[in-house]
């Protein structure tokens, strides 16, 4: 395995390892990414073989003994560092970003922002130790100890910030932690790792770069404790059944299919256009963009038509480009199965209240679709596309509505629309998902917990329960009676 030189004090953005305890290391084959808006070919990045993965879980193992010694204050500071460090080299991560990932240069620096801010939300999370009982016969302490060794299994539609949700919950508990991007989108987790390592010992935090063999190697390797995994119900299913041969702790973060549910007092022209967005953000590419719209029959037709008006305004293109609001989808694979629902548009007689294009240009570019009104058992409603293209659906009754929304194998966000936010609550407290809003979407907390209800997860991360996920729970039992 040759070697490439370690980084100099400023980043270099045009080469990429990946890093096994401190070292940046290629491989003998390599591959290397799309530029979704031009198809260009992006840098050659390693593939892992299964001993590269035995190396980073063998130095895995031997910074654990020392790192989870590291007073906690002290895995802080190195994780503040680390923030630090990042937000200093924020400009050339947004390029990055935009280049891999191919979403526009605003929401780059969204998800760059939301890297900084979530990391440092978590440095400053503790999980203290609970005293159950203090009696005279004896005290009973509820602790948590870091599992080990975990892997984080990133997808390639928020490359950045869903690493960095995994190394800064692993790091300051104490755990080490490998990173496996996304082979679509390799670029920013490799450089995220290769920035951690001026912050933390080697081995602490590594990455492995590979093709489709090498998730699966990583949740079946018997020196791994944990993983933690963010992409498809298909996918998770897999890790997890892949994981209980060797009963590794996991958490799942996996698609969604989310409702928005628009009562019929909102102000039309408020909050119409920010259904759209929330719907089309990234392409329609995120866990949580709005999926299913569901509005009340007494102002469908003026707020859909509002909804369409704005979606029209939004500007498909190149990432880079100042006016661009919906970029690539981002690879050819999930481009094809975007496809498939605009294939279905003529054939299922959908009626379309906006969009309904694929864009003929040298990228994967496809233009913000609403689909008006289509059957309850449509693809399109029943599915999560994971692009631009959206279902709106008119509903009568409350009760009906919070039947329909709750209808899907997927529970991960839901938003009620209203202002009146007491029935607003009423409505939310009902709907099986793991985020709810009212009058917003999307919007998260590193102190809140994440998670998905059914098919959209398992576990949560963020907040103090993100981090003990992170951790094995033990009760030290002291008799005093000695
Ligand atoms: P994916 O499941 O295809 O891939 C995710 C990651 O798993 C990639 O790194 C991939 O290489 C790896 N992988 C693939 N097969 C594997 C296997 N058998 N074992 C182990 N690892 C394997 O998902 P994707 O297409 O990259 O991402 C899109 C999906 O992710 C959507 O469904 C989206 O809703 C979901 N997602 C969920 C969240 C969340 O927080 N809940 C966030 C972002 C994306």
């Amino acid at each position: 395995m040759p070697s490439a030189n370690p980084p100099s004090s400023a980043l270099d953005f045009t080469t990429f390892t990946h890093c096994i305890n401190g070292t940046f290391l290629t491989t003998k084959t390599s591959r290397h990414g799309i530029n979704p808006s031009n198809l260009s070919a992006l840098p050659d990045v390693p593939v892992a073989s299964e001993q590269d993965l035995d190396a980073a879980v063998t130095a895995a193992r031997a910074a654990f003994k020392t790192w989870s010694k590291v007073p906690w204050e002290e895995r802080k500071k190195a994780l503040l560092a680390f923030n630090d460090a990042l937000e200093e080299e924020k400009d050339d991560f947004v390029k990055l970003l935009t280049t891999e990932q191919g979403k526009p240069t605003f929401q780059a620096v969204q998800e760059l922002e939301a890297s900084l801010a979530f990391s440092r939300g978590v440095a400053n999370l503790t999980i203290p130790e609970e005293i159950i009982e203090d009696s005279e016969e004896r005290k009973i302490v509820n602790r948590y100890t870091p599992l080990g060794v975990v892997a984080g299994i990133v997808p390639w539609n928020f490359p950045n910030l869903l690493a960095m949700i995994k190394i800064a919950p692993a790091v300051i508990t104490g755990n080490v932690i490998i990173i496996k991007p996304s082979p679509f989108t390799p670029y920013s987790g490799l450089k995220l790792v290769e920035l951690a390592q001026k912050c933390f010992p080697p081995g602490v935090v590594q990455s492995l770069s590979g093709d489709d063999n090498l998730g699966p190697w990583i949740t079946s390797h018997p020196g791994i404790d944990k993983i933690s995994f963010t992409g498809s119900s298909r996918t998770g299913k897999l890790v997890a059944a892949s994981a209980a041969k060797t009963l590794k702790r996991v958490t799942l973060e996996l698609g969604g299919n989310d409702a928005a549910i628009i009562c019929p007092d909102v102000d039309i022209e408020k909050v119409a256009p920010q259904i759209a967005t929330f719907a089309f953000l990234n392409s329609g590419q995120i866990c949580l963009c709005i999926k299913r719209i569901f509005v009340h029959k007494s102002i469908y037709r003026p707020f859909v038509d509002a909804m369409a008006r704005h979606a029209k305004t939004f500007q498909v293109g190149d990432g880079f480009a100042a006016d661009t609001f919906c970029g690539p989808i981002q690879n050819s694979m999930q481009y094809e199965r975007v496809k498939g629902f605009f294939s279905e548009i003529e054939k299922e007689k959908w009626n379309v209240a906006c969009g309904g294009q694929v864009e003929k240009t040298n990228g994967y570019f496809i233009t913000p679709t609403i689909i008006d009104n289509p059957p309850e058992d449509a693809r399109i409603v029943t599915e999560e596309p994971f692009g631009p293209i959206v279902p709106t659906l008119s509903w009568d009754t409350e009760e009906e509505v919070i039947e329909r929304a709750n209808a899907t194998n997927m529970g991960l966000g839901a938003s009620v629309w209203s202002k009146d936010t007491a029935k607003a609550d009423h409505i939310a407290r009902q709907l099986e998902a793991g985020t709810v809003w009212v009058n917003n979407h999307f919007d998260l907390s590193p102190m809140a917990p994440f998670g998905g209800f059914k098919e959209s997860g398992l576990g949560v991360e963020m907040g103090t329960c993100g981090l003990k996920a992170m951790c094995n729970s033990q009760t030290l039992m002291i008799n005093k009676k000695a």
